[in-house]
């Protein structure tokens, strides 16, 4: 389970808006928790420029920069980069084979956010597993206890990228 404040969601899901029909992406900062129901908690949302090829609105590339400054402000902490988040523009709130091929660090949390015709629809939260040869779902909720669906609401959405 992974847990977020509305607030978070919201910037996220915003950022999500605003970038499309591109890709937004960026970093979550935050720590794991020692509650046994919750494992990890979103303290903080970095935005990353999307560094992929202009032109592209199905990828996305963290700005390697945003990164290293993360790494060392947060070194002697306890908090740390926990995932990353970027948005699906008319596209499922689940991992795409691109995802799935750019994908190699399996300590990450993956936030999806599917953006239709510009309004963002559903965030859902995955994981690597099996030595990154695919995703899991991730049980995601805000703190204010309401649950974010991990799956499509409604039928009929694009599927693929
Ligand atoms: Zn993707």
């Amino acid at each position: 389970m992974i847990v977020l404040t509305p607030a978070h969601l919201r910037q996220i899901v915003d950022l999500a808006e605003a970038a499309y029909p591109a890709e937004c992406c960026g970093l979550l900062v935050g720590k794991a928790s020692d509650t046994s129901d919750v494992d990890w908690r979103v303290a903080r949302v970095e935005p990353s420029e999307n560094m992929a090829p202009a032109g592209r609105n199905d990828r996305f590339e963290i700005d390697p920069l945003l990164r290293l400054r993360l790494q060392k402000e947060l070194r002697d902490g306890a908090e740390s980069v926990i995932g990353v988040y970027h948005s699906h523009p008319d596209g499922p709130a689940q991992p795409s084979l691109t995802d799935l091929e750019n994908a190699w660090e399996p300590e990450l949390i993956w936030l999806i956010t599917s953006v239709n015709k510009g309004q963002a629809i559903q965030t859902t939260a995955h994981r690597l597993v099996e030595q990154a040869l695919r995703f899991e779902d991730l049980p995601l909720r805000t703190s204010d206890w309401r649950q974010v669906p991990t799956r499509p609401p409604v039928d009929g959405l694009p599927s693929g990228e």
